[in-house]
């Protein structure tokens, strides 16, 4: 009968296990922690404070194998945390377990017998954390440590050490399969995170520069002017295209046509505002989109960027240096654009960069109200 009560406990143990590795695979992906970036300390710490206390939920469901005696797979929430997280997380989760375990359980000896073990596994399941195994090696590996430290205590307690060390080889074979199916469910979630998160980027992002892809330019574009017109704010929009950029490509190569998009790219984040939007709308066509700057404003920043660009000496993988210009179509939001609409934005800087083009190219144009265009 004990027996069979000590199975429901670990079965219970193992549900409430493998339910949580799904929610916290998804604030993870949420966060974007667990998907090959760093863990920054601040996460590191919330995470080791989430995992305690979900260990704390698996206490609450442990076999009481003799005084003070509990059997559970709390552990397992320690040989996670280090096994993904790293080692900061991993003290942090011990940390507080054993806290918990004095604090909401009785004191007795074995209470703070297993909070010390505890502590000392968790600095332990840290060490094994860093080292340079395999996810499931380190979770094989934590899972036997902790069986063994659990051995130690048990024979602490020579009045019931019997009794007790009859339950232990089940524990153990129940921890094991544990081990093995949790590390089969996280490894899932992780590669799905991974793989979810490169989508997300091929989705928005320009693969040869790394700038915001047209789809993402038109998310931005109707936010920004909703916010625009909501705030009574102006937006303002450069279009700008390379002069002879097939003259480039012609004469050295499209690798080399490459080369001067991603230094272009450069120079453009370098010369906007942090809250500036840079995009690569095609070819050798970029926008940047300018949140609450009037006309005016627009203006000089437009003629920086295109004095920017026409002063760089732009380095070829053939180690040739050459120069380039670009030519700029300015369109602005109520003052050339009087409608809070993305779409004639779009098509007045379109018009205005075509009136650079006709008219010399490396210049910046606006486009007048009345559809006129006027070089500035
Ligand atoms: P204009 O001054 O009128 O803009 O002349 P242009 O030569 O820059 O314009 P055109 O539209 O005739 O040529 C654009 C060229 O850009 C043609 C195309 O091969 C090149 N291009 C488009 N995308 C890429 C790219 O990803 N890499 C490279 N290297 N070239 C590209
Ligand atoms: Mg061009
Ligand atoms: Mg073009």
């Amino acid at each position: 009968m004990r027996m069979i009560d000590l199975i429901a406990s670990l079965f219970a143990n193992f549900c409430i296990l493998v339910t949580f590795v799904f929610f916290s695979g998804r604030l993870a992906k949420k966060y974007a922690f667990l998907n090959g970036t760093k863990v920054t300390p601040l996460a590191g710490v919330g995470a080791g404070i989430l995992f305690g206390l979900f260990g704390m939920i698996l206490m609450s469901y442990s076999f009481l194998a003799g005084t003070g005696t509990y059997v559970n797979l709390l552990h397992l929430t320690i040989v996670i945390t280090a096994s993904y997280l790293g080692w900061l997380p991993t003290l942090v989760c011990a940390f507080i377990l054993a806290i918990c375990r004095v604090i909401f359980y009785d004191s007795s000896y074995n209470s703070v017998a297993t909070a010390i073990a505890l502590l000392l596994y968790g600095i332990l399941c840290s060490w094994v954390s860093v080292l340079p195994w395999t996810r499931l090696r380190k979770m094989m590996v934590g899972n036997l440590l902790w069986m063994g430290l659990f051995l130690a205590l048990l024979l602490q307690t020579p009045m019931e050490s019997l009794s007790i060390l009859y339950f232990y080889p089940i524990q153990l074979l129940i921890s094991i399969s544990a081990v093995l199916i949790v590390y089969y469910i996280a490894e899932h979630i992780q590669r799905s995170n991974e793989v979810f998160t490169q989508l997300e980027v091929r989705a928005t992002t320009d693969y040869l520069t790394g700038l915001n892809n047209l789809q993402q330019f038109h998310r931005h574009l109707e936010t920004e002017m909703a916010q625009a017109e909501r705030h009574q704010e102006s937006l303002s929009l450069l279009a700008i295209d390379i002069d002879h950029f097939k003259v480039i490509n012609d004469t050295y190569g499209h690798p080399a046509g490459d080369e001067v998009l991603r230094q272009l790219t450069r120079r453009l984040c370098q010369h906007s505002r942090s809250h500036d939007i840079v995009s690569r709308n095609g070819g050798e066509e970029f926008t940047v989109l300018l949140p609450d700057c009037p006309l005016l404003q627009a203006k000089s920043a437009a003629e920086r960027l295109r004095e920017a660009v026409e002063n760089e000496l732009f380095l070829l993988p053939s180690d040739n240096r050459i120069t380039i210009t670009v030519s700029i179509g300015l369109a602005c939001y109520p003052e050339t654009v009087p409608v809070a609409d993305g779409r004639l934005l779009v098509q007045s800087a379109d018009q205005a960069l075509y009136h650079a083009k006709n008219t010399g190219r490396n210049r910046v144009s606006i486009n007048s109200p009345a559809s006129d265009s006027s070089n500035i």
